[in-house]
C-alpha cells in the first residue's frame, strides 16, 4: 500500500527519532571538544523494509548501511533510482563470490577483512577502469574501511591489530584500493571504550582519518573517542525481529 509509506505520521515519527539521535550526537561531540560535523550517522536498515526507510529519506537523511548483499540488492536499486545522493555502506561480511554484485550496489565497503577479498576487489577495480574509459558516467569504485578484530576473537572476521599495518600497506600500495578508515565491532561482553580507543590509535598511526565505530548502545562513547561514522539500527528503526 504505497499510500501508507508517505503517511505523515510515519514520516514524523522517523524524523523525530532522527532528530533525537542528532541531538545526542551533537551533545557527545561537544562534550568531547569535537566539531559539530565531525561525525556522520549511518542508518543501518537491515531487516527493515523500504517502507521503513523512505520516511528517513523524506526527512533528509542520505547515509545508510546494510549487512547483506542480497537484501541490499532487493531494496536499494529502486530507492537509489528514486532519490539523489543516497550513499550506501556495506557493514556485513562479504563473500568473494558476491564482490562483483557488491561493488554495483555499495558506495562504501566497511568490511574489507582479508587478503583474498582485497585481491578480488583490486581485480574488479582494474576491470572497471577499462570500462570507465569507454563510459565516463561509470560511478566511482567503492571506498573501503578495513575491519579490525580489535578483541582478537576467533569467531569474528577482521584483521588482528598486529596484522593491520602490513595489510593496510598491501591494500593501498600494492593493490591501489582506496582505504579511508577502520571499522570495528567490539566483543559483546566487554566495555567498548578500550576497543574504540585502540582503533583510534591504530588509525592515527596509519594516517587514516575515518573511524566507523559505535552502535545504538555505545555511540556516545565512540564519539568521545573519535568516531567519524556511527552505525545506528535499533535506536532509529526499533528492534529487529
Ligand atoms: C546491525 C549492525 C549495526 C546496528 O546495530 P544497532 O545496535 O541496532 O544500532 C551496526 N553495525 C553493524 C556491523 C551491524 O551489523
Amino acid at each position: 500500500m504505497p499510500d501508507m509509506i508517505s503517511a505523515p505520521e510515519t514520516t514524523d515519527a522517523a524524523a523525530q527519532k532522527l532528530a533525537e539521535i542528532h541531538q545526542r550526537m551533537a551533545a557527545a561531540l561537544k562534550a568531547g571538544g569535537r566539531a559539530p560535523d565531525a561525525a556522520q550517522l549511518l542508518a543501518i536498515s537491515k531487516t527493515k523494509p523500504a517502507a521503513a526507510i523512505t520516511p528517513l529519506i523524506a526527512a533528509g537523511h542520505r547515509h545508510f548501511g546494510e549487512n547483506r548483499v542480497q537484501e541490499a540488492a532487493d531494496k536499494w536499486p529502486a530507492l537509489k533510482a528514486a532519490h539523489q545522493e543516497l550513499e550506501l555502506h556495506l557493514v556485513g561480511p562479504l563473500q568473494t563470490n558476491k564482490a562483483k554484485q557488491a561493488i554495483e550496489l555499495f558506495d562504501v565497503i566497511q568490511t574489507l577483512d582479508r587478503e583474498k577479498l582485497a585481491r578480488k576487489m583490486a581485480a574488479l577495480k582494474q576491470e572497471k577502469a577499462e570500462t570507465a574509459k569507454a563510459d565516463p558516467h561509470e560511478p566511482p569504485f567503492p571506498r573501503f574501511f578495513i575491519q579490525v578484530n580489535s578483541g582478537d576473537e576467533p569467531q569474528k572476521s577482521g584483521l588482528s591489530p598486529s596484522e593491520l599495518a602490513a595489510f593496510h600497506a598491501f591494500c593501498t600500495q600494492e593493490l591501489d584500493l582506496d582505504v579511508v578508515g577502520l571499522m570495528c565491532l567490539p566483543p559483546q561482553d566487554e566495555a567498548a571504550g578500550p576497543h574504540f580507543a585502540l582503533l583510534a590509535k591504530i588509525a592515527a598511526d596509519l594516517g587514516l582519518s575515518q573511524l566507523s565505530m559505535g552502535m545504538s548502545g555505545d555511540f556516545e562513547t565512540a564519539l568521545s573517542l573519535g568516531a567519524t561514522q556511527i552505525r545506528i539500527g535499533t535506536a532509529l528503526f526499533g528492534a529487529r525481529d
